[in-house]
């Protein structure tokens, strides 16, 4: 609770599609400020650190293969709630699951190319902001 950080990606299916700009918009308008940006192509060591948590998922290879097709934009976003307010905005991980007006119902194609990520915990933020910005990289506002 309270001002969060939280580290949101638009991911390499909507990079290449030409929404990212539409992605973003829905978390400016909701008020979360943005802390940092950049457009990454991650090496496939890169995208298996990020998500080393989903090592034992039989999705892991997979997701790895995907988050390195093409570049993406991290991002930290903060606000009041934002680590909880960004998962509500994305909607649920399948976008067929996902409720109407949600990023992913909108934009997303699949469980595995599902537009955005959003950490999921604090726990999780204090680990994923700082794997892809340094301190110097992230403006006070
Ligand atoms: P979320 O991104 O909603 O927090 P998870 O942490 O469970 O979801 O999974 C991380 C990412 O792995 C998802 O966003 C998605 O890109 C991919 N993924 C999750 N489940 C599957 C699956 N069953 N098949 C393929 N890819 C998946
Ligand atoms: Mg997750």
């Amino acid at each position: 609770m309270g001002i969060e950080r939280t580290l949101v990606i638009v991911k390499p299916d909507a990079v290449a599609k030409g929404v990212a700009g539409k992605i973003i918009s829905r978390f400016e308008e909701a008020g979360l400020r943005i802390l940092a940006a950049k457009l990454v192509h991650l090496t496939h060591e890169q995208a298996a650190g990020f998500y080393i948590v989903h090592r034992e998922r039989p999705f892991y290879r997979s997701l790895c293969a995907f988050m390195t097709q093409g570049p993406c934009i991290p991002t930290v976003l903060e606000g009041d709630n934002a680590i909880s307010r960004v998962r509500d905005l994305m909607g649920a991980t399948d976008p067929a699951q996902a409720a109407p007006g949600t990023i992913r119902r909108e934009f997303a194609a699949s469980i595995e190319a599902n537009a955005v990520h959003g950490s999921d915990s604090p726990e999780s933020a204090a680990f994923e902001i700082p794997y892809f910005f340094d301190a110097l990289e992230i403006s006070a506002r």
